[in-house]
Formats: structure tokens, C-alpha cells, sequence
């Protein structure tokens, strides 16, 4: 027998009543069959709800895999979801961590991190929290970002833009004009913020829309382009970039 606290990721229908659930656990990413939680009246059911953190109770199948015998549900991060905005970022959040748990090495702090996700406050937009939850895990998979001072010279005061790519923030001296493009003094200090901020800092920031926005087109190309991991639940967002 089997006792840990999970993040339940996904939970797909098998046979009528039953589902095949993964959940990240301080170990990495964990799978089991749950029998009867899709049924109304089964006990188990709230427990294995994606974005639900739970208490888990797995024993190991005769045919060897892992059945759930009993599910307590802690904490539900979908309870916090008020608009569509949320909703996209909800599912965002957890397609990163299902994508990326794989790659990270760092499975404790992985799972911290989405942890601190679903135990955050809701004083700030979800966007927010989704956006440190990215740059966090862009850390997490290697691709560690400079944000306390230029990448070629460490210089902290003239800073001019920052380039994913290259590695966090370029100041005026190693500006580029045929590679670099220049951004404003909030967006810049939005990137150093969201690699920076734990989830509970993310009320200090208060931006338009379009800034959070801007950053999360940059961090999915970036996902996608460097880290090979390919975003699908970005597609939700497509409505709020049309004004
Ligand atoms: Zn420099």
C-alpha cells in the first residue's frame, strides 16, 4: 500500500464508470485506475478531479499497475476559477506540468512548484500566477534565465529589454538593433518580477491585460521553439489577443 499526496493532472474515462488518472507527486508523475469514481455516488470522485491536491491511497494491482483504493481531496485549484481568463490559465498550468514533469530532474521541486500554485491566495489574476508558475519551470528545465543584471556584462541600471533566447536581460551597451527589439520599462519589469516573485508576491504587479499577455506569447513560443514542449491549451487564449 501505497500513501501519498498528489496533483491529479488528468483523469480519462475507462469503460463507464472508471477512469486512468495521472497526478505529480513529490517522486515525478504517477498513474493509476480508479474504479467507479466517474459514478455519481462514488466517494473517490472529488478526489481525482484535475487541479484537485488529495491524499491518496494506492495498492498495486494483481496484474501489476497501480488501483486507487481511497482519495481525499486537501485542496481544489479549479474552485478559484471565475472567468474564461482563469480557465485558460488553469489549463494551461496543467499541461505544462504534465508536459514538463518529464524533463525536469528536479521532481521535489517540480512538484513544490505546482504546489505553491494551487496553495497561492486569489488577491491576483490567475495570468499572473500562471506566469511565474512558466518561469519557474523554464528554470526548472535548464534553461536558466538572468534577471539581476545584463547576460554579457552584469550591468543592473541600463537595462533595455531582455531576450529569451539569449538568456534574460540585455542592457544599452550590448543592445542589438538587428537582433534585439526594445521594450518598455513595465514589460521588462514584469519579466524580472515573474522569475523572480514566489506565488504569493504575484498581487504586487497590477498591468493591463496585454503586457501578461505579451509575455505569455513570448514564454510558449520559447516552450515550444527551445524546450521542445508544445502547448496545445495556449489555443484557449486565442480571444483575448484580438483587441
Ligand atoms: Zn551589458
Amino acid at each position: 500500500m501505497l500513501e501519498i499526496d498528489a496533483i491529479i493532472l488528468t483523469n480519462i474515462l475507462q469503460k463507464e464508470k472508471d477512469a486512468m488518472v495521472s497526478a505529480l507527486t513529490k517522486d515525478g508523475l504517477l498513474s493509476f485506475y480508479a474504479r467507479g469514481v466517474k459514478d455519481n455516488k462514488s466517494k473517490n470522485a472529488a478526489a481525482v478531479n484535475i487541479g484537485v491536491l488529495a491524499k491518496l491511497e494506492l495498492s498495486e494491482g494483481r496484474q501489476g499497475g497501480l488501483h486507487l483504493k481511497s482519495g481525499t481531496l486537501i485542496k481544489n485549484l479549479s474552485a478559484r476559477l471565475n472567468n474564461l481568463l482563469d480557465y485558460a490559465s488553469f489549463n494551461y498550468a496543467i499541461e505544462l506540468a504534465m508536459k514538463g514533469s518529464e524533463a525536469i530532474e528536479d521532481k521535489e521541486k517540480a512538484y513544490e512548484d505546482l504546489l505553491n500554485l494551487l496553495k497561492a491566495d486569489d488577491k491576483a489574476s490567475f495570468i499572473v500566477h500562471l506566469l511565474i508558475y512558466i518561469a519557474h519551470n523554464i528554470n526548472l528545465l535548464g534553461a536558466k534565465m538572468k534577471v539581476d543584471g545584463c547576460i554579457k556584462c552584469g550591468d543592473k541600471h541600463h537595462i533595455v529589454t531582455y531576450s529569451l533566447d539569449d538568456g534574460g536581460l540585455i542592457c544599452d551597451k550590448h543592445f542589438d538593433n538587428f537582433l534585439f527589439k526594445k521594450y518598455e520599462k513595465d514589460e521588462i519589469n514584469l519579466f524580472r518580477f515573474v522569475f523572480m516573485a514566489k506565488q504569493d508576491d504575484a498581487y504586487r504587479v497590477d498591468l493591463d491585460l496585454s503586457y501578461y499577455l505579451n509575455l505569455l506569447d513570448q514564454f510558449t513560443r520559447f516552450l515550444n521553439d527551445s524546450v521542445g514542449i508544445n502547448i496545445k491549451s495556449f489555443s484557449l487564449f486565442k480571444p483575448f489577443y484580438k483587441n
